[in-house]
């Protein structure tokens, strides 16, 4: 196994909201796994900023106490944290006042590379652009990385775009779905495009229908509040759901770089139809013992937010006419499981005798738990007794069949973050995707308000509504199973 780490020049990145949730338990134990990794250059420096009057010492000691609770094993490691620790440092700023300013445009050096990561509140995007600009932070190979939500409709991700695209041209800005930085989201494309196997039946020639799941176990919680307003459509599909569909569904770039890459995913969004109200299923967790329902934890007794949703897309274009794509989402749900699944058709003829069951080809890409992809192929079982067939899964759990337990496999933050700093705009989205993605979901969001859709209630640990099932049943399919 080859592999070649593209070399990091030193960088000053600075992270506002750093005191925050997202830069405690994600942004900063990420850079330190890269820190240990030798991908942190020498004299780079990381600088917090966010609300809050801090020394630079409080501010490492928050640091600090993040990277132990979430870093994982290496946070054990005293000599290493130090040192990152001393990378660090701290700025008071307000984003939409002047406060700190002065003192963060006296700390970022202009000689080297500048990141600057909105980890805040979307409001603030505007003010903070604005005023990097004004003091003279940003130049124009400085990069800017966004948090989702990028908008919650076409109108305010327009409107987000145009404050951004002010200060800022599209290459410096890096929209981020932590979903396109995982590794099995990665390999998807390895194996698709490395290999001559599978492109050739990549088509609705051979493939029947395609799967992508996204269950979580935990339900709204302390989010609920925000959630409600937001959805399963907002919150997942919009973003992570449909940015897997387009790495599935796209056709081969010309080349691995972010402008291909991204006018092929364009292309997908674009030639998805519009979907009909019998092909969406939402569902509304209920309450389970003395656990409390969705609308218990979100505070609105007469919530019509979906935590759950299952959608039957169809994308119009040469390659995937006639093939369904379903998609899932939901909280509360049986397992914690991510998956990809390519439900190749059936055989045309079977010449084993007596074979009455229905052996199908699955590529199965695993984003958790487990990272890796299966491929079902049907074998003779083993033994005597004439032709048998069985199912099996040619599995590659990258943890073992890349050795080190996975344990170097960086995470989706850490991968994304240095892909800021290196340049790459390959696994992050453009604004016009963005744009696009929004313009097919709203029409169906409203939809459903327009004809004051009831989502259906499900059990706690189930696998969603049963009407989402009927979703495949009455198609002669069904959906894989979750499980953890
Ligand atoms: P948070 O509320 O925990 O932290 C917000 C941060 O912003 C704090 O550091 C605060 O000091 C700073 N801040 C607030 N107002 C400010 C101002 N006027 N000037 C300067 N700094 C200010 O939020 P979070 O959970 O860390 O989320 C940050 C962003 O990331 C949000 O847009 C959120 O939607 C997004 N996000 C969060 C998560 C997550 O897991 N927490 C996941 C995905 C996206």
């Amino acid at each position: 196994m080859v592999s070649r780490v593209i070399p990091v020049e030193p960088f000053d990145l600075v992270i506002f909201g750093g005191t925050g949730d997202l830069a405690r338990r994600k942004i900063l134990p990420g850079l330190f796994r890269r820190f240990r990794a030798g991908q942190m250059p020498e004299g780079s420096r990381i600088i917090g900023a966010a609300r809050g009057n801090l020394e630079t010492s409080a501010y490492r000691d928050l640091v600090r106490g993040g990277i132990q609770e979430f870093g994982g094993s290496e946070s054990s490691d005293g000599d290493s944290l130090a040192a990152f620790l001393d990378s660090l440092q701290y700025v008071s700023i307000d984003a939409t006042g002047e406060g700190g300013w002065q003192s963060l445009a006296g700390l970022v050096r202009p000689d080297v590379i500048k990141a600057f990561y909105f980890s805040v509140a979307p409001s603030l995007f505007g003010a903070l652009a604005e005023r990097l600009h004004m003091h003279g932070i940003a130049d124009p190979e400085s990069r800017i990385v966004v948090e989702k939500p990028f908008g919650r409709d076409l109108d305010s991700a327009r409107a987000l775009n145009h404050t951004l695209a002010e200060h800022f041209r599209e290459e410096q800005i890096y929209r981020i779905d932590h979903y396109l930085g995982k590794e099995t989201v990665q390999n998807l494309m390895a194996v698709r495009f490395g290999n001559i196997l599978f492109e050739p039946l990549w088509n609705n020639h051979y493939v029947d229908h395609i799967q992508i799941t996204v269950a979580e176990t935990v339900g709204v919680e302390g989010r609920g509040e925000y959630y409600d307003k937001s959805g399963a459509m907002r919150d997942m599909v919009q973003n992570h759901l449909m940015q897997l569909l387009c790495l599935i569904a796209m056709e081969p770039p010309a080349q691995f770089e972010a402008g291909a890459v991204r006018d092929e995913k364009l292309k997908v969004i674009r030639a998805l139809r519009p979907v009909p109200a019998h092909h969406i299923v939402r569902g509304q967790y209920d309450a389970d013992g003395d656990q409390p329902s969705y609308r218990e934890e979100a505070g609105n007794p007469r919530s019509f937010t979906e935590s759950f949703i299952a959608i039957r897309a169809e994308i119009a274009n040469w390659r995937w006419s006639g093939v369904p794509f379903y998609l899932r989402t939901g909280k509360k749900l049986r397992a914690r499981h991510s998956e990809i699944a390519v439900v190749f058709k059936d055989l045309p003829h079977s010449i084993f005798e007596g074979d009455q069951a229905r052996h199908r080809n699955i590529l199965s890409i695993r984003l958790q738990p487990n990272e890796g992809i299966d491929l079902t192929v049907t074998i003779k079982e083993p033994g005597p007794g004439g032709m048998r067939l069985v199912d099996v899964p040619l599995d590659m759990t990258f943890a073992t069949a890349l050795g080190e337990d996975g344990k170097d496999v960086p995470d989706a933050y850490e991968r994304l973050i240095m892909d800021v700093i290196r340049g790459n705009q390959t696994l992050f989205m453009r604004g016009d995707e963005v744009e696009a993605a929004w313009a097919w979901t709203d029409p169906l969001i409203a939809g459903w308000e327009r004809r004051n859709d009831v989502p259906k209630l499900y059990d706690p640990g189930s696998a969603g509504p049963d009407d989402s099932l009927m979703l495949l049943h009455r198609e002669g399919r069904r959906w894989r199973e979750i499980k953890g």
